[in-house]
């Protein structure tokens, strides 16, 4: 049996001699959203969760429960919140959800977290969140916590995306239920993809602005901004190797292990 990197299917004197030894907490922060005809609404959820659970391996770490819900869709980089099953937070709610949960670690003893993005639009609401539960806790008095916060997507190498976009990479915001989280997908959840179902559109064209509300003919009608036709585990493989390995390293380094 292997021994389980999440913390909530520990007990309470278990997480806490984790704790004690140092255990740093990692957190997959990602969003309930459609991803296409041919994803399921989890893949924000599932990706970095999985890279989580590698690199806590790695790195003798935990894995937080997986917070599911994101913050709201946006046309240009997830279709927009008009779909059928996505459910998103305000700003503030996630910010504070995420407060809430690192000040309550702080408090029981976390000085590490590596907070792990997996879903575009939640940047700065999780930079709020972890803002304002640092700042709870040195006011608490407690003013030893660092912490990482990361896009998984980041962690990978150029040689890698040049092999899977021999005619040049569209950009991680396109990459929407496209072809880097199908690959992703298929490698982690073969059982969760329908490639028969995958769009034949190709790739969504936006101007470098927004509009609100969306006027009609702005949203992708598949909901999939990219082009994943040719997504497969192989890449899939590629994809999270990198994101593994290199995510592993700077964990390494800015923690000193
Ligand atoms: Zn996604
Ligand atoms: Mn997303």
């Amino acid at each position: 049996m292997v021994e389980t990197v999440f913390m909530a299917e520990l007990s309470w004197p278990e997480w806490r001699e984790k704790i004690e030894g140092g255990a740093i907490i990692f957190i997959p922060i990602g969003a309930t959203e459609q991803h296409g005809p041919h994803l399921p609404l989890n893949v924000d959820v599932i990706l970095p969760t999985a890279v989580c659970e590698a690199v806590a391996r790695n790195t003798g770490g935990l894995v937080a429960p997986s917070l599911a819900y994101g913050y709201k869709s946006m046309p240009r980089s997830g279709g927009g919140q008009s779909f059928p099953g996505t459910a998103s937070l305000d700003a503030n709610t996630l910010s504070l959800m995420l407060r809430d949960i690192i000040r309550d670690m702080g408090v029981h003893g976390v000085r590490r977290f590596v907070l792990v993005n997996g879903h575009f639009e939640n940047t700065w609401p999780v930079v709020e969140g972890l803002d304002l539960a640092l700042r709870e806790l040195r006011r608490d008095g407690i003013a030893d916590v660092t912490a990482m916060r990361l896009e998984y997507w980041d962690f990978v190498k150029q040689a890698t995306l040049d092999r899977i976009f021999p005619d040049g990479f569209p950009g991680t915001e396109l990459e929407h239920a496209s072809l880097i989280e199908t690959s992703l997908m298929l490698k982690l959840r073969p059982d969760l993809v329908d490639v028969s179902k995958i769009p034949q559109e190709g790739r969504a064209s936006f101007p470098p602005y927004d509009i609100f509300p969306p006027p009609p003919g702005y949203l992708r009608e598949s909901g999939v901004l990219a082009d994943a036709r040719g997504a497969s585990a192989e890449i899939g493989e590629w994809l999270l190797h990198d994101h593994v390995s290199m995510i592993t390293a700077a964990v390494k380094k800015e923690f000193g292990l």
